[in-house]
């Protein structure tokens, strides 16, 4: 398999002026209004319908009043990964509730022409040894990823029990028998001794809040909502031929547009691609996977294979040699670079800083230089070039993308001096003073990834624990966890995802970790004759010191342009990761000090009740 050195970037540029670009950039796109901006879809909100679920029918049941083990919240990734531990450590009762009609999360819901993962398949896709299952492509399409969460389920037995389009709407926690009561859309009534929350941080659709959103009389839907009845084709057979006599227009330019796009090109009478912030696209290189290389691997391989990765594609200052790089591309780049500019020298922190700024420059120039080679119209190409650097927002790769503007029926529109779409009328979008007529829009406006309220990113009215205390408001000036797993005051309530854990650059890895301590606990609780686990108020406020004592400064996510990954510039509720509060000790020195404290048995901070 390849491996590759240090890749070469220009360096004919001047870094003070690109500094400066790049700020004057960040503020012309900054609103007052931050992650405000957008209108919130689901139950009860204004847009409901647009969460509505276009791959199956809604499910009709009678309610279900029962006592269980394990209630699991969600059934992408990270409730498979719970599930899938917690059956290995012997825990049978484990019901799964999830909105979408099957497993899948992010792979059931989005199933828009072009789809597939960016982040290598080799590392992004868990389970892969366990499942006996080789990725048929280094970045596989949708359906065949849906089709591995399917088979995870398969695997641990997990479709039994499991709910549904079912969505949660409230769980609280009943001091008189140690569970929680788990209420949902059917009216079920669940009395649960554990309940872990995988709810995902892509699960929830945004819309832009663009004025005159709902006047348009033409045909919509989110990009987590194809449909498929409108633009012909299937998941499984892309050829959009009902799209034929129809103007369409793309709302957003993020890492989902960037893989549409090319389609609506190819098949719509003419395409009008509406972009705010344009991403960093590089080639993307996806041969077949190698049958000798897969032949050949050991067991294990996935972890190495994950450690390698992580090691380019998330920390600053790979220690590694550029060498090892085995995922070889855009993710990896920057770390790559670093890493051989910095072996074997002692430097200070500044200069380690100053390496990788000006590696990161020299990439993100690379990128823009790539626009001019392929896009024949030179302001097109200047208005599809990023000014901000790397991980400012998520990095692309396409081979189609920039091409798609070469043809005569696209246009891109660019709305970044009146910070989006100015308004939408009966008969299409508002910029720039002109109106441009469409019979379709499409939002690839993303997800409510930063959302400054937990409850819209989780779409539960109420979580209340001990007491009535509501995990909103205890969480309302920042996380309180210990591990970012559990939290005082919700006893046997686990959480998953982006609080206060470890991160790196493919989060399955992370559920994996979480799932597996999960499991530990819950299956020690029980071994132990415990009723449930809390942690005590003193261990988790360690934890939260600790986070704190090692945060990294937010200086990078307050120079980088607006967007999800910085709470839309910290407008509203200042700015704050997308990824959570990560422990800054790092992934790895994350796992260990998980797996040192499981050694030493004692469950030091957390109570048995
Ligand atoms: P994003 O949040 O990344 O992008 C939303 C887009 O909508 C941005 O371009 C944004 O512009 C634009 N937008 C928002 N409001 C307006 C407005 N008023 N007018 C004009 N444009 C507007 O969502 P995506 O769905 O693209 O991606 C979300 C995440 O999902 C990715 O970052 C990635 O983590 C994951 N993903 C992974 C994929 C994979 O692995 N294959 C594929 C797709 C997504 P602006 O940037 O200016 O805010």
């Amino acid at each position: 398999m390849t491996t590759c050195g240090p890749s070469s970037t220009p360096t004919d540029f001047d870094l003070p002026a690109m500094r400066e670009r790049y700020a004057a950039e960040r503020d012309r796109r900054l609103r007052s209004d931050g992650s405000a901006q957008y209108v919130h879809t689901g139950p009860g909100e204004r847009s409901e319908s647009w969460e509505a679920d276009p791959h199956t029918p809604p499910v009709e049941r009678d309610p279900l009043v029962s006592d269980v083990e394990v209630v699991v919240i969600g059934g992408g990734f990270a409730g498979l990964l719970a599930g899938a531990h917690l059956k290995k450590a012997g825990v049978e009762d484990v019901r799964i509730l999830e909105m979408g009609g099957d497993f899948g999360g992010v792979w059931y819901w989005n199933r828009y022409p072009g789809i597939q993962c960016d982040n290598e398949a080799y590392c992004y896709i868990p389970l892969l040894e366990e499942l006996d299952y080789m990725p048929s492509k280094r970045f596989p399409d949708g359906v065949e990823i849906h089709q591995h969460c399917r088979n995870i389920g398969k695997h641990f037995g997990l479709y039994d029990g499991a709910l549904f389009g079912t969505m949660i709407r409230a769980l609280v926690w009943d001091e008189a028998t140690r569970r929680w009561t788990v209420t949902t859309n059917h009216d079920d009534e669940l009395h649960a001794r554990y309940v872990v929350m995988a709810t995902g941080p892509w699960s929830k659709p945004k819309l832009p809040g663009i004025p005159g959103l709902d006047g348009f009389a033409g045909h919509t839907f989110h990009s987590a909502r194809w449909d498929y009845a409108y633009t012909g084709g299937s998941a499984s057979d892309t050829v959009l031929d009902k799209l034929a006599d129809k103007r369409v227009a793309v709302v957003g330019t993020g890492a989902t547009a960037i893989q549409i796009v090319p389609y609506l090109g190819r098949y719509a009478e003419h395409v009008h691609v509406f972009q705010r912030t344009p991403s960093a696209v590089d080639a993307r290189r996806n041969p077949p996977t190698d049958p000798e290389w897969a032949a050949s691997l050991r067991p294990g391989w996935q972890k190495e294979r994950q450690a390698a990765f992580h090691a380019f594609a998330s920390e600053p200052f790979p220690t590694r040699p550029a060498s090892e790089d085995v995922a070889c591309d855009f993710f990896t780049e920057v770390g790559r670079n670093v890493s051989a500019r910095i072996a074997g020298r002692s430097l200070s922190p500044t200069e380690l800083a100053a390496i990788r700024e000006e590696e990161d420059y020299g990439v993100m120039e690379r990128v823009r230089r790539r626009v001019d080679e392929i896009v024949a119209d030179p302001e097109t190409a200047e208005a599809l070039k990023p000014y901000y650097r790397y991980l400012c927002k998520r990095p692309c790769s396409s081979n189609d993308y920039l091409e798609t503007f070469n043809r005569p029926n696209v246009t891109l529109v660019d709305v970044s001096g009146t910070k989006g779409v100015e308004r939408m009328t009966e008969r299409g979008l508002v910029a720039g003073g002109r109106e441009y007529e469409v019979d379709c829009v499409i939002f690839a406006s993303g997800f409510e990834i930063s959302a400054q309220d937990t409850r819209l990113a989780s779409g539960i009215e109420a979580i209340d624990g001990r007491g009535g205390l509501s995990l909103y408001d205890h969480w309302r000036d920042g996380f309180q966890t210990l591990h970012g797993m559990t939290s005082h005051g919700f006893p046997g309530l686990f959480f998953m995802g982006n609080t206060q854990g470890g991160g790196n650059a493919s989060v399955t890895a992370n559920y994996v970790q979480q799932g597996e301590h999960i499991a530990y606990l819950i299956a020690e609780a029980t071994a132990r004759g415990a009723a449930t686990v809390e942690p005590t108020k003193e261990a988790q406020d360690e934890w939260v010191r600790t986070i704190h004592a090692l945060a990294a400064p937010k200086t990078f996510l307050e120079q980088c342009t607006p967007g999800y990954y910085n709470n839309e510039g910290g407008g509203n509720g200042g700015i704050r990761a997308a990824t959570g509060e990560r422990y800054g000790g790092g992934f790895y020195a994350f796992d260990r000090l998980l797996r040192d404290w499981r050694a030493e048995g004692d469950l030091a901070g957390v109570t048995l009740l």
